[in-house]
Parts: structure tokens; C-alpha cells; sequence
């Protein structure tokens, strides 16, 4: 229902029941968030409740202060704004969230949020999205998502089964990171969140962020550059680019211009060193097949020794686990500023894949290791909340709770 149909069936409310009436009021709430948008969309934001221009400079200023750095929840806490313009902000706008339906918190300090993210255009329907805080003693990874459900289907990997995919927008990238800090009291003057497995140094919970959920960031580049260009504000959430790493399954000419444009930290899922294989695994490589997507990372405009790029590759029994694929990454990997992130298979109900046996693993890093990288194996976690990557999937393709047994039987047994 738009805008006027909503006040032609309020008008009418005299004489429809109270019940009815109620409900169309609710319906007619039509106040857009200001949480997530970046300077020129609050800008916007005041040009339309008659800021002049003159003064937009200096309110965008404010606005982003208290919402970024003080993670307000309303337009009365921003003191510093007159009483005047508090009133018109909160009659035309909020400084809402997406509702938090499911929060788990794992034994070893993993933490899990289902967010449900209203539709962005209408005709949509909500769409929820998960995300991961991953706490370390030194710092606090965030793990967001960047589309609802993936476009690719990585033969081992479940967010590629679901039917659903639409990008997110920027601002819902940056509530992702809102939220968690929300939940974890991670602004100045909250109450901070306690418990095992938060990082006791430092004095904030999310320091980092990997683009590693749900969806191919580069694939919803304009949402994910936007949001990162807000995160890494340091008036704001001050969440600086080298802390910021956008996972790629390969989708090369965005990376150029990823590198150019914004400049994070990139991560490039490889998971094998042949393309035969690597068509199978990651199919979108028959497009830009591994020599033509190393030739982009050896040209990434950001990487230098100091800021390597990271090269995941999950470990999967009897298919691209073996010495000679070892070696053969470390030859592949000769000449780029490059870090390797062993990842052990997750597995999932349906999947053909097994997780290669520890020793295995074990013996794949050795030979990792002797070329000269160091500790290269991603320590699962979480499991017991099925937040380990590829694990990811959202409630609106729910798994059947038959199949949560399963995968929860599995993961206990790879352990
Ligand atoms: N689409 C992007 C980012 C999201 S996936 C990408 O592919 O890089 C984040 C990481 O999890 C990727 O490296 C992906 O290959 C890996 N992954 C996916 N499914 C997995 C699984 N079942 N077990 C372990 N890692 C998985
Ligand atoms: Fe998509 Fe990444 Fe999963 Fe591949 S691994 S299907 S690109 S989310």
C-alpha cells in the first residue's frame, strides 16, 4: 500500500472498526531510518524537512556524531540539536534497527544474531540475514553479509542453495555492524558486555570486519563500497580499511576497481590450484580462470608486505588436500604479498564434501609453513551455533529440525 492509499483508508477510519483502524495506522508508519546512511543520504535527509543548504554542513556533522560514535537510539539524546529540529527529525524520521529475531551465544564467546531486514522496495517481503562476532583476546571480527543468499553455487557451500538473493543495501551492511555493537554495549558510556571469550584488550569489542557471510560482496559492489567508506569514518564508527576485509570468490574486474576506489584488505577464495578443479569448485572461475584472477591480485592496487592478501582455502578430503597441491599453491602464490587461510571443511546435510582428516591438514600446513607462511590454520568456531563459515544460511529457507540435528551431529564429529 503507498503513501496515499494508506491516508485514504486512515480518513475513513471513523467509521471501520477501532481494531481495523489501528492496524492501518501501524501500516502507515512510513518514518525511514537514519541509522546506516552515509553524509549525502542525511543531507538528503534534512534538505527534505526544510534544512537549507547552509545549514545541512553543520547538522550532518551532529547527526553523524551521535548516531556513529554514540550509537544513539533516538533524536533526544542528541543534545547538542536543538529542541526544535529533535521534534521534526523524530515526526519525519527514526534511528530504527532491523529487529534482532535470534541471538545465541556459543561457549567459546561466538556470537550469532538473525537479523530481520524490512523490504528495501516495495513489493518485497523481510529477509533475514545472519551474522557472526567472533571474539579474540586483541580485537572482535564481525562477520556480515552482503546479499540475501548467493548468485554462485560453489559446489561446497550452502549459502549457494538457497532459491532467494537480492543485494543489501549500504545501510544494511553498516546496521549489521550497528547492531552488534548494540548488543555488545560497544559505545562510548553503554554498558559493555561480559562473558567468555571477549577480547580483554583494547578498549572496543568489534575492531574488525570480513565480508565472509551470506553473498559475493563484489557482486553488490555500490552497496559494499558506500558502506565501508561509513564504517571507516574515524568521526564515526572508526572502523579503520585495514581492518576491513572483502572475501571474493574471483569476480576480477571488480577488484581492480575494489582496490582503486576503496582500498580494504582482500581475501580470494582459492580452494584449489588447478582450474579443472577450481571450475568445479568455484564455478565462476570458467569466466576469469586463476591466472587471470592472480594477475589481479598481483596488481591489487592496496597490497604491499605489510597488507597481504589473504588466500582461503577450505580443506576438503581427497580432493584438493594432497602434498602436491600444497606445493603447488606455494608455487602458485610466488611473487604475491599473500597470507594462506587453511579453512576445514564445514559440512552440511546434503553435502558430497568431507572435511580432510587432522593429519592431513596438519601435514597441508607443514608444507605451507616451510615456504614461509605462518600459522595458516582458521580454527573453527562456534559450531555449536552453526555460525562457522558456510554455515550461514537465513530462517526464510529455514532447515527442518531434522536437518539442524544432522548438521550439529556432523560438526561434533569433525571436531
Ligand atoms: N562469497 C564470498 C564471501 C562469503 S563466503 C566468497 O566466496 O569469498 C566466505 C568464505 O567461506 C569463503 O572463503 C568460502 O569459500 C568459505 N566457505 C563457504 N562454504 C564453506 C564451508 N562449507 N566450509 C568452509 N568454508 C566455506
Ligand atoms: Fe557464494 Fe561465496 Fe558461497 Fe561461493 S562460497 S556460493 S561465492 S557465498
Amino acid at each position: 500500500m503507498n503513501l496515499i492509499d494508506t491516508t485514504a483508508a486512515t480518513a475513513a477510519g471513523a467509521q471501520v472498526p477501532v481494531e481495523i483502524a489501528r492496524a492501518e495506522t501501524l501500516r502507515a508508519e512510513t518514518r525511514r531510518s537514519l541509522a546506516g546512511l552515509d553524509r549525502a543520504g542525511l543531507a538528503q535527509a534534512l534538505a527534505e524537512i526544510g534544512v537549507s543548504e547552509r545549514e545541512q554542513r553543520m547538522r550532518v556533522a551532529q547527526l553523524w556524531h551521535w548516531i556513529y560514535l554514540r550509537g544513539a537510539l533516538s533524536f533526544d539524546e542528541m543534545t547538542n540539536v536543538g529542541k526544535g529540529l529533535r521534534e521534526k527529525l523524530s515526526v519525519a524520521y527514526t534511528l530504527d534497527r532491523p529487529e534482532v529475531v535470534v541471538e545465541q551465544v556459543s561457549n567459546d564467546g561466538t556470537r550469532k544474531w538473525l537479523l530481520r531486514l524490512p523490504p528495501d522496495i516495495a513489493g518485497d517481503k523481510p529477509h533475514d540475514v545472519e551474522m557472526v562476532y567472533i571474539p579474540e583476546s586483541d580485537r572482535g571480527t564481525l562477520c556480515v553479509s552482503s546479499q540475501v543468499g548467493c548468485t554462485l553455487n560453489c559446489s561446497f557451500c550452502h549459502t549457494g542453495t538457497q532459491r532467494l538473493v537480492r543485494n543489501l543495501t549500504s545501510a544494511e551492511i553498516v546496521l549489521q555492524v550497528m547492531v552488534a555493537r548494540d548488543r555488545l554495549g560497544d559505545y562510548p558510556g553503554r554498558d559493555r558486555a561480559v562473558g567468555p571469550g571477549l577480547p580483554t584488550e583494547g578498549d572496543r569489542l568489534v575492531t574488525n570486519i570480513v565480508f565472509m557471510g551470506m553473498g559475493e560482496p563484489l557482486y553488490a559492489y555500490d552497496s559494499v563500497a558506500k558502506s565501508i567508506e561509513v564504517l571507516a569514518d574515524g568521526e564515526g564508527l572508526g572502523i579503520g580499511k585495514r581492518r576491513i576485509t572483502v572475501s571474493t570468490s574471483g569476480v576480477v574486474p571488480e577488484i581492480e576497481k575494489l582496490g582503486r576506489e576503496v582500498g580494504p584488505m582482500l581475501a580470494i577464495s582459492l580452494h584449489a590450484v588447478r582450474d579443472e578443479l577450481r571450475d568445479e569448485l568455484v564455478p565462476i572461475n570458467k569466466k576469469y580462470p586463476l591466472k587471470v584472477l592472480l594477475e589481479a591480485c598481483r596488481t591489487y592496487p592496496p597490497a604491499s608486505n605489510a597488507k597481504r592478501i589473504t588466500f582461503e582455502y577450505v580443506m576438503l578430503k581427497g580432493v584438493n588436500d594432497s602434498p602436491a597441491d600444497a606445493k603447488a599453491l606455494v608455487k602458485l602464490l610466488a611473487g604475491i604479498p599473500a597470507k594462506i587461510n587453511l579453512i576445514p571443511f564445514n559440512p552440511w546435510p546434503g553435502t558430497k564434501y568431507e572435511c580432510s582428516d587432522w593429519e592431513t591438514i596438519e601435514q597441508f600446513s607443514d608444507i605451507v609453513f616451510r615456504a614461509g607462511y605462518s600459522s595458516p590454520v582458521r580454527t573453527p568456531r562456534g559450531r555449536d551455533i552453526l555460525a562457522a563459515c558456510g554455515q550461514l544460511k537465513s530462517e526464510t529457507e529455514k532447515l527442518s529440525a531434522r536437518e539442524r540435528l544432522a548438521l550439529r551431529a556432523m560438526a561434533a564429529a569433525a571436531e
